[in-house]
């Protein structure tokens, strides 16, 4: 099966294969292992050691981004969050279960934000500490740059937080060039294209303080606490050990692959092959060609379009796409990202080439 999901993405069997046995966390041949990948991430993110701390949460995305939010931001705080897509809008939702105030600023799903917009944003909500950004919005596909929201958010003396979960990895992001941002969001899946289970948070350690979190399970003050106290090896609780294994085979294939840059240039040859094929069926994509990032394609569905018999049509030819849309309104979304190579895109493009034919002959 090729698995063409923007996560769970489609993982390597050499990946696979590092989480089959059992470890104990505590083990000294696994503690070197887990301080071994902090130190990798750290580096990838460009974190400057002693100022930037990688500091790691089981569980969901979300999960990481609820301690981010708590860790940074103080009880009845206030924060910015520019809204364009479902992923934008589970940031504000989360923020404001948290007991956080939320500004959410609308934008169309179907641009990214740009300087004026965050100009505009902190002009009208001068209370906000912090802009809290999707990086790549897998609702849509569009992609809110930190190199355009960044500097603004710095010029005004503000902070800034990323959730880069599907995009770090594939899209170069550098902590010691943004001195705005406190905490640069990932997961062990997307493009790193390892197993889910983990959340990273590469965090400026001078933006953390001690109870602020409200909740000792998402606190990432204790997380880094926990480090200094018992070692950058030892993990709170029960961490997924054969996940944390399978993150470090899957950063020898990043860096064997020729880390991000080669990941951005295989995941947008995806893209392009996949954009291309659909278009050339008839589908009509759901952002301009200049908006449209290198990890999902959106297509409009076309009128009386049969989406999950579309899916188990496909699936039946052996690619697996998601059966739900997040746009407001209907598509189909198709990832780019995973251990998914051009020539397989093309087989998929082929695949759904051919579940079109057999569906205009019925
Ligand atoms: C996948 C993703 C998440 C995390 O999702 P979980 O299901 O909680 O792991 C968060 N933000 C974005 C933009 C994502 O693509």
């Amino acid at each position: 099966m090729i698995l063409l999901t923007p996560g769970p993405v489609q993982t390597r069997p050499e990946i696979r294969a590092a989480a089959a046995r059992d470890i104990a966390p505590w083990d000294n041949d696994f503690r070197p292992v887990y301080a071994r990948i902090r130190e990798r991430i750290l580096a990838i993110a460009g974190g400057v050691p002693g100022e930037h701390a990688v500091l790691p949460l089981q569980g969901a995305g979300h999960f990481l981004v609820e301690a981010t939010v708590r860790s940074l931001v103080d009880a009845g705080g206030a924060i910015i969050v520019p809204v364009n897509g479902v992923y934008a809008q589970r940031i504000a939702k989360l923020t404001r279960a948290a007991g956080r105030v939320v500004h959410e600023w609308a934008l169309p799903d179907t641009r990214g934000v740009t300087a004026e917009d965050v100009r505009a944003m902190f002009a009208a909500h001068p209370d906000a500490t912090h802009l809290g950004m999707v990086v790549s919005e897998t609702g849509s596909g569009i992609i809110n740059d930190p190199e355009v929201a960044g500097p603004v958010v710095r010029g005004l003396g503000k902070r800034m937080f990323l959730d880069a979960v599907s995009a770090f990895g594939a899209l170069p992001f550098s902590m010691a060039e943004h001195p705005e941002c406190d905490a640069l969001l990932f997961t062990s899946n997307k493009c790193f294209e390892g197993l889910p289970g983990m959340g990273f948070c590469v965090a400026r350690l001078a933006a953390l303080a001690p109870g602020r979190a409200g909740s000792w399970s998402f606190d990432l003050h204790d997380v880094w606490q926990h480090a200094l106290t018992h070692g950058w090896g030892s993990i709170r609780f029960t961490p997924p050990v054969q996940a944390i294994a399978a993150f470090d085979a899957a950063l020898d294939a990043f860096d064997a692959e020729g880390g991000q840059p080669a990941r951005l240039a295989r995941y947008s040859a995806n893209m392009r092959i996949l954009s291309e094929g659909a278009r050339a069926m008839g589908f009509a994509p759901y952002l301009d060609q200049a908006q449209q990032g290198p990890i999902i394609l959106t297509l409009h569905q076309p009128p009386g379009f049969d989406l999950q018999g579309f899916v188990d049509a496909l699936k039946a030819r052996g690619v697996l796409i998601s059966n739900f849309y997040t746009t407001p309104t209907p598509t189909i979304r198709i990832g780019c990202i995973g251990a998914v190579t051009p020539d397989e895109m093309h087989h998929a493009v082929a695949m759904m080439r051919d579940v079109m034919a057999t569906r205009a002959a019925a």
